[in-house]
């Protein structure tokens, strides 16, 4: 595809209110709207090189994520994931083993964090045509895929983090995934700061 006829969205940021939204079900099937949105999905997420995307990163309130990975510099030692289309999908853990490892997000551009995972989900829901998909999977692409399927939920990557001192700037790598949970100290300064920070907020909206 030549670049000028690609059509690349602008991706909302983390503190965009948008992307805390639940994203609504997709009811109709090979429509020219859901085709033009996947085509701008596709598009936004070869040109900015990342390993998935989920509609209300582009500003859309639809459960549609894509993902896929060949040989992705944002992810150099990650195993390839086959592009898929996922449309309504419904995640299924089948462990309750967690996996620590590094994630980032167009939407928290500059950072990469250690997120727990589960080390094994199924997935299940509809390609662009309807088409049922429903697969078992591990490693990196049941990374990908429950951080896409987060989004749809209005979590971002960061709200799944254990512990502050897990979240970095991407210049740094110091942090192995196999420390991110034996940072005590740090983990309980940060559920210090957490818990009186929801409970102003639960007192504000009140
Ligand atoms: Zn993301």
């Amino acid at each position: 595809m030549r670049w000028s006829s690609m059509s690349i969205k602008p991706v909302l940021r983390m503190g965009d209110p948008a992307l805390l939204e639940v994203a609504q079900k997709v009811e109709a099937f090979n429509t020219p709207e859901l085709e033009a949105l996947i085509r701008d999905m596709h598009d936004t997420m070869e040109a900015l090189n990342g390993a998935g995307l989920a509609a209300p990163q582009i500003g859309v309130g639809l459960q549609v994520v894509i993902f896929g990975v060949k040989r992705n510099p944002r992810y150099p030692d990650a195993e390839e994931v086959p592009y898929t289309v996922l449309v309504n999908p419904v995640l299924t853990p089948l462990t309750r083993t967690m996996e620590q490892d590094w994630e980032g997000c167009l939407s928290v551009p500059g950072m990469r964090g250690i997120v727990p995972r589960f080390a094994n989900v199924r997935y299940q829901g509809s390609d662009q045509h309807g088409e049922s998909i429903d697969r078992s999977v591990d490693g990196f692409h049941a990374r990908v895929v429950q951080h896409e399927c987060d989004h749809l939920e209005g979590i971002l990557y960061p709200m799944r983090i254990n512990c502050c001192g897990n979240l970095s700037f991407q210049i740094s790598s110091i942090l192995k995934p196999e420390q991110a949970s034996c940072c005590a100290s740090n983990c309980a300064r940060w559920r210090a700061l957490r818990f009186p920070l929801s409970t102003m907020i639960c007192a504000v909206s009140r």
